[in-house]
């Protein structure tokens, strides 16, 4: 079968490997699409070995059953799947409780918690396997559609539900980077909330997209973000601050911008660096009272909301569909900033 891999570091290209069997509790995928997301620009960049390669990326992808190992109960073949992309043990305390984007295992033993594309052979491929556990049922959603709800939909969703507590109905909160996350951002908070969205990005391009998406209102990110910010919000700051770039800008914007007791969530991984000042007004930043989160991935849980939302209309990723033997120019293509929502990878029928 054809695979996207990261052969060794810096080189990524489609190869043909072997179809891969089921073990005991494990599920053989037929792939209906792969989502490309920036962190595998970012894998593909990276000067270090972090996993063994040649490794097959992506870790967004949804399909159909087509082969059930031994000891998998509660799935049927040709059922279409949502394939999580962590995997953690399943049997510490976070993994039994649905955080498998927390798990207790590979916290000692990696930099992150390994999954599909990510440690393991990921989705960019014609068939994949995967533990029976990290299957989500998308019932009548066209797989295709779903795959990048995989991380692009569920990490968005994970980072509002931790800051759940702030998002009343009168309060602002600001969206940064309206790409493959932050489309599907802006949905889910307009979907789940009753908060005014204001969009942030850099091009102009992507921000005229953004009010199609559940925006209120669109703020060009340049040197009269802030003071604009400051009139939308009377002087008073934005409640919650999502970040879906992470760069040094961003995170100094999303600083500023922020309202006393606020929050600052930090999704993206732009290497960015962001700037505490232990001191009181006027130099002291961010204001009183300011949490600063970084979620990493999502738990079962979200996984299920974000299908819910999805089979209900309120949640649709903008694809664009590639072949999967083009998947080294369309990672170009992304790494260039030219992929508007997201571009999912299309295995050979
Ligand atoms: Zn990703
Ligand atoms: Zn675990």
């Amino acid at each position: 079968m054809r695979a996207a891999q990261l052969v060794e570091p810096g080189v990524f290209e489609v190869r043909d490997v072997s179809i891969p069997q089921p073990a005991a509790g494990e599920v053989l995928i037929r792939v209906a699409g792969a989502g490309l997301c920036g962190s595998d620009v970012h894998l593909v960049a990276m000067k270090e070995r972090l996993f063994s390669l040649p490794m097959t990326l992506g870790h967004e992808t949804a399909g159909w059953v087509e082969k059930i190992g031994e000891g998998v109960a509660g799935l049927e073949l040709k059922q279409p799947v949502l394939i999580a992309g962590i995997w953690g043990c399943g049997r510490c305390r976070p993994c039994v409780e649905g955080h498998e984007n927390a798990c207790q295992y590979w916290a000692t033993r990696m930099p992150v918690p390994l999954g599909p594309g990510l440690g393991f052979p990921g989705g960019m491929a014609e068939f994949m396997v995967a533990p029976a556990r990290t299957l989500f049922p998308l019932g009548d959603l066209d797989p295709v559609e779903a795959a990048p709800l995989g991380d692009a939909g569920v990490t968005p969703c994970h980072a509002i539900n931790l800051v759940r507590r702030h998002l009343r109905a009168d309060v602002t909160v600001a969206v940064i980077g309206v790409g493959g996350l932050g489309h599907l951002a802006l949905q889910l908070l307009r979907a789940t909330t009753a908060c005014r969205i204001v969009a942030v990005d850099n091009d102009a391009a992507r921000l005229a997209l953004a009010k199609g998406y559940g925006a209120d209102e669109t703020v060009l990110s340049d040197e009269h973000a802030v003071e604009t910010f400051n009139q939308l919000t009377r002087g008073l700051g934005v409640e919650v601050v999502f970040d879906f770039v992470g760069a040094s800008p961003t995170l100094t914007l999303a600083n500023t911008i922020v309202a006393t007791s606020g929050a600052v969530v930090v999704v993206g991984l732009a290497g960015g660096t962001m700037t505490v000042v232990a001191d009181s007004p006027p130099h002291g930043l961010p204001k009183w009272g300011v949490e600063l989160i970084r979620p990493y991935g999502a738990t079962s849980r979200d996984i299920y909301e974000v299908i819910g939302l999805a089979q209900r209309k309120k949640l649709k990723a903008d694809i664009e569909r590639h072949p999967l033997d083009e998947a080294p120019a369309v990672l170009a293509a992304l790494k260039a900033g030219k992929v508007k929502g997201r571009a999912v990878l299309i295995p050979p029928r």
